[in-house]
Parts: C-alpha cells; sequence; structure tokens
C-alpha cells in the first residue's frame, strides 16, 4: 500500500455508496435533524424547568411524544439523534421507537461519545472521551438499527483560548471517531462546538471557527474519512451571549460571517452542514438558519439544522409532563419542526406569533454539556 493514499480509499464502492446516500438523505433539501439524544443528566435540568421527575419512565414517554407526533413531521425532520437508553426504548403498545421513525422514514442516528473530560495543564479546556469500545459500539448501534452517529467536541473562546492543544486534540479526535463510524456504516455527525459563552465580538467567533474547522479537515483528510459520507454540526458564528454589541448584529451579518467561515475551510466534498442551536432562541436559530439559506455566496453544501434545544423548547414547555397535554406538546413541536424546515430551504417568512412567548427565550446555558 502506497503511503499516502486518497481519502476513504479503504473503503469498498458499496460502503461508500451506502454511507453517501445517507449523509445525502439526511441534508435533502427543507430537511434537517431533531437531536433528541440528551444525557439522561442534561434530560433532568431540561425536565426540572416544567417540574417533572427525572425518570427513566418520564423519558420514555417524552421521547414518545416526539415519535408519535403526525408523520407529517418527516417533510421537514429526515433523522432522529437518540441517547442509548432511547435507542432500545417502545412505545406504550410495546412498538420500537427505531421502527417507529423508520415506518415515517425518519432516520435513526446514536450520541455515541462519553461526554468531555479535562484537559491538563490548559485554562479549563476539555477534549472528548469513549474511543476505547468505539468501534465495538458502532457495530452493534448498525445492527440495531442506527445508521449515523453524533460526536461533541467543545472549544472555548477566552482570551487565550482556544489553545493550540485543545485544537488539534478534538480535530484528531473526531477525525478517529468519523473513521471508526465509517469502518461500521455509520455516517459521523463531526461536531466541533466553539461554545457562545463570552464577551467575544462576531469577527473573534469567525476567526476562532476558521482555525478549528481548518484543523478538522485537516485531520479528516490525515485519517483518510470518506469525506461524501459525513456531516458537519459546528456552531453558527455569532457574538459571544455577552458581547456588549450583540443586539447590533443582524442575522445577515451572522449568516455573512458563517458562510464565509465554512468558505475558507469546508471542502465542497461534504454533502451538508447540520447546525446547533447552541442557546440561541428557537425564534433566533431559525431567522439565522433562513439568514445563511438566502445568503448569496458559494455554498457548494446543503445548510440546515440539528437543533437540540431550539426543536423543543416550547413542546417541553406545552407537555409540561402531563398525558392531558401531549397534543399540546407535538403541536409545538411540529410547528418549530415546519418553520426549521423551510429555514432550511431560505423560505421562512417571519410571522408575529410563531415569534411569541417561549420561542424568544434564550435557551443559554453556560459552559453547556450535553
Ligand atoms: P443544541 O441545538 O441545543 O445546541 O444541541 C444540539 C446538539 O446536539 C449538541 O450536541
Amino acid at each position: 500500500m502506497a503511503t499516502l493514499v486518497s481519502t476513504g480509499t479503504w473503503l469498498t464502492d458499496a460502503e461508500k455508496a451506502e454511507l453517501r446516500a445517507t449523509a445525502e438523505g439526511i441534508v435533502a433539501t427543507g430537511k434537517g435533524l431533531l437531536a433528541a439524544d440528551e444525557s439522561t443528566g442534561t434530560m433532568g435540568k431540561r425536565f426540572a424547568n416544567i417540574g417533572v421527575e427525572n425518570t427513566e419512565e418520564n423519558r420514555r414517554k417524552y421521547r414518545q411524544l416526539l415519535f408519535t407526533c403526525n408523520p407529517v413531521m418527516a417533510e421537514s425532520i429526515s433523522g432522529a439523534i437518540l441517547f442509548h437508553e432511547t435507542l432500545y426504548q417502545k412505545s406504550d403498545s410495546g412498538v420500537p421507537f427505531v421502527k417507529m421513525l423508520n415506518d415515517m422514514k425518519i432516520i435513526p442516528g446514536i450520541k455515541v461519545d462519553k461526554g468531555v473530560v479535562p484537559l491538563a495543564g490548559t485554562n479549563g479546556e476539555t477534549t472528548t472521551q469513549g474511543m476505547d469500545d468505539l468501534g465495538k459500539r458502532c457495530k452493534q448501534y448498525y445492527e440495531d438499527g442506527a445508521r449515523f452517529a453524533k460526536w461533541r467536541c467543545v472549544l472555548k473562546i477566552g482570551e487565550h483560548t482556544p489553545s493550540p492543544l485543545s485544537i488539534l486534540e478534538n480535530a484528531n479526535v473526531l477525525a478517529r471517531y468519523a473513521s471508526t463510524c465509517q469502518q461500521n456504516g455509520l455516517v459521523p455527525i463531526v461536531e466541533p462546538e466553539v461554545l457562545p459563552d463570552g464577551t467575544h465580538d462576531l469577527a473573534r467567533c469567525q476567526a476562532v471557527s476558521e482555525k478549528v474547522l481548518a484543523a478538522v479537515y485537516k485531520a479528516l483528510s490525515d485519517h483518510n474519512v470518506y469525506l461524501e459520507g459525513t456531516l458537519l454540526k459546528p456552531n453558527m458564528v455569532t457574538p459571544g451571549m455577552d458581547c456588549p454589541k450583540r443586539s447590533d448584529y443582524t442575522p445577515e451579518d451572522i449568516a455573512r460571517a458563517t458562510v464565509t467561515a465554512l468558505q475558507r475551510t469546508m471542502p465542497a466534498a461534504v454533502p451538508g452542514v447540520t447546525f446547533l442551536s447552541g442557546g440561541q432562541s428557537e425564534e433566533e436559530a431559525s431567522r439565522n438558519l433562513n439568514a445563511i439559506n438566502q445568503y448569496q455566496g458559494k455554498k457548494p453544501w446543503k445548510l440546515t439544522f440539528s437543533y437540540g434545544r431550539a426543536l423543543q423548547a416550547s413542546t417541553l414547555a406545552a407537555w409540561k409532563g402531563q398525558d392531558a397535554l401531549v397534543d399540546a406538546g407535538q403541536e409545538a413541536f411540529l410547528k418549530r419542526a415546519s418553520i426549521n424546515g423551510k429555514a432550511a430551504a431560505g423560505q421562512y417568512i417571519t410571522d408575529s406569533a410563531s415569534a411569541q412567548g417561549a420561542a424568544q427565550t434564550s435557551l443559554h446555558v453556560a459552559n453547556h454539556m450535553y
């Protein structure tokens, strides 16, 4: 074997075709992902806000609410990222959630990272763990119905961060994860999240995002990852949550900065981007995605959503853990899903009704864990 190989040449043509079809299906026009892979601890925090006890049964009931929505949701939701527990749960009538999703033509995915851990000697920076048994777990998850995976790395903007070490280490672990997923038939969603915490302005977030993404794509190339069978899940380029000029920036400013950062770093071979919402309010996340899709400039990839908080906040608020309010929760979910589907096609026309109440609330959580 030559020392240098082209990306993905270690996969068979059939393996490449399957990975590519999955990735392209996830970013089909007007569709995006529901990130419902909150860990048990994170669900506890979401439930605490609405006074619901964090039991396995309540988590099952909540995910059932999401997956029993009118199948019309598949017009805007192409896939759902699940937490390990959820992949094996069933509806009240005993139907596995994986089957329910597949019946609606919604692709099941799985979070495979095991959370962040400190990088010693840095100023509070982290890497992400979960590599040891990853190949074995990916193989099993594929057998159990998952077709894509997610792994989240976190980078922080501070006076002296992100450090070269955290950029390099997180890029490398994302590439090792991506390679391991592809060896087992799963499309890796590569998530290097630059946190929105801080007082930095838009230009600083753009500069950091560009350096992080350039390092990620260098590492993916070094690891011979098949780019056509991957997706990127980045932060949008936004000012920090405590930036004094935060309210001066328009969705068009955010769109320009975000698309420019991607143009400078992301190969055209990658089918698409599925942005995280990162603590933006539901409405902000929808408007910014719409502006990104309306932005006039080179965009050789699909640009869509993979939202957790910005797809579920008003659903949780409407449901409140009550069986009698499942319909209200589902109605709220379908509304946000449909709005984000339109934003992913650059066709969301804001109406004042959808911009009210919970949809306007900031969903920022400092130093967000998942
Ligand atoms: P948010 O959209 O709430 O940022 O979460 C998306 C996600 O999957 C983070 O890993």
